[in-house]
């Protein structure tokens, strides 16, 4: 796009969480020139959200705000305005304050986490997503109450440790007959279900919650268990309740099919973040990613599809972390259709990772305080191309080198 036409082009992106304030850094960072309206819900200056599991509520940090001069890069903010509908025939989207214009529209709306049926609105139940979230969760932690966590996942993992280093008894009730079930294969989890009892946190599995009453939790099987304070973590649904009626392709799931360049299926409009899924060429499948790297690369893309800068498909190896029980876990890759597993050092130790092979070529790693690993199989998995499993298994050999 020519500088003279970026100028009269109005970019509006909805949603300032990570991948709504990384496209609007993106755009200007490669050049464009024209008006850039980032209008998000939450009334705070926008923020990082991995802290709020962590610093954050443990009061070590006392906000996540990014770094980011908005005025210096002419990013006009509307903050604490909810965007209502999105009416593209007339290239517009609605919001509480009136309707605004645009030429290109991003969706960077994110996700909402998953509440549990018949505990909303009971007090001492809190669902961890937000900056008045983890404010809230702050005095439960330090009270030192009792807490019970529904849900072994990410989440439920990262809120259960910041509990026991605030003292708290933590007690965490998971449906699966494992943490992570639905992220890692059973023989993979089984040496991080042990971290639990092993920092003083009770983790029941094969629990399904019954009824949350006021300080109490009520499980199928008939027990209960005491609770100052439920924290509910069992997943997220992308954010796009307020597309209905738009005519935009949602998936089962709620999330917006973007295309490989990540346009949606409504002209001038593109989604990123948590509230989109793409197709992976890579992986062969279409992708939900719920993590910050995605948030941070995909709107690269689409701040290069937007001003021309480039045309690349995007086609990720997904990466995350989690900083949990006093260790911090890494994954890289998709490990979906993996025909072979390899363990590199023993799951009894602090320190050991996990890589999938697909005919011989990595897919997916995970390294729990081994971060050469990561970031010598993240490489390996980019590059794909084929190690030599007896070298690979060997936690020794550094990955790189089990090249063939
Ligand atoms: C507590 C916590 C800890 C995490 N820790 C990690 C970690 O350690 N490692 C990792 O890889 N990932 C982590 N993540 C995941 C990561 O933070 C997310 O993947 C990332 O924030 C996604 O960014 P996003 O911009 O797509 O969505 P969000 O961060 O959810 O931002 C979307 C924004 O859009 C706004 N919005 C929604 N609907 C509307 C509307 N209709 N109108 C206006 N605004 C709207 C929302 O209010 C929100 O502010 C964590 C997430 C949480 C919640």
């Amino acid at each position: 796009m020519s500088e003279q036409k970026q100028a009269q082009q109005h970019v509006v992106i909805v949603g300032a969480g990570m991948a709504g304030v990384q496209t609007a850094v993106a755009l200007r960072e490669q050049g464009f020139a024209g008006p850039v309206t980032l209008i998000g819900a939450e009334p705070h200056q926008p923020y990082d959200r991995p802290p709020l599991s962590k610093a954050i509520l443990l009061g070590k940090a006392e906000d996540s705000a990014f770094e980011v001069d908005f005025e210096e890069l002419r990013i006009e903010l509307r903050l604490g305005l909810d965007v209502t509908g999105l009416r593209a025939a007339d290239h517009e989207i609605d919001t509480e304050a009136g309707p605004v214009a645009y030429d290109t529209l991003v969706l960077a709306t994110g996700a909402h986490p998953v509440t549990l049926p018949g505990a909303e609105g009971v007090p001492g139940v809190h669902l961890l997503r937000t900056l008045d979230d983890a404010v809230r969760l702050g005095p439960v932690l330090e009270r030192r109450h009792s807490v019970v966590v529904v849900g072994a996942g990410w989440i439920g993992a990262e809120f259960a440790t910041a509990a026991r280093e605030a003292g708290c008894a933590v007690t965490v009730v998971e449906a699966a007959d494992r943490p992570l079930a639905g992220a890692l294969p059973a023989e993979v989890a089984a040496p991080m279900a042990e971290w639990y009892g092993a920092n003083g946190a009770e983790l029941l599995t094969h629990a399904r919650v019954h009824t949350v009453e006021p300080g109490r939790v009520v499980l199928a099987d008939g027990r209960e268990l005491a609770a100052d304070a439920v924290v509910v973590g069992i997943g997220a649904r992308p954010a796009t309740g307020w597309l209905g009626g738009s005519g935009i392709a949602l998936d089962p799931s709620g999330a917006v099919t973007a295309d490989d360049r990540l346009r949606t299926s409504l002209p001038d409009v593109y989604a990123v973040g948590d509230c989109a899924s793409f197709p992976s060429a890579r992986y062969g499948e279409r992708l939900l990613v719920h993590h910050w790297d995605n948030a941070l690369q995909g709107p690269r893309a689409v701040a290069a599809a937007i001003t021309g800068a480039g045309d690349a498909p995007y086609d990720p190896v997904p990466y995350f972390w989690s900083e949990q029980f006093g260790r911090f876990v890494q994954y890289a890759g998709h490990h979906a259709d993996a025909d072979e597993l390899l363990w590199r050092g023993d799951p009894a130790d602090e320190t050991w990772s996990v890589l999938w092979l697909r005919a011989g070529v990595p897919v997916a790693l995970l390294a729990v305080g081994r971060p050469r690993d990561l970031a010598q199989g993240r490489k390996l998995i980019e590059a794909a191309v084929p190690v030599d499993p007896a070298r690979a298994a060997d936690p020794s050999v550094p990955l790189k080198a089990a090249v063939r």
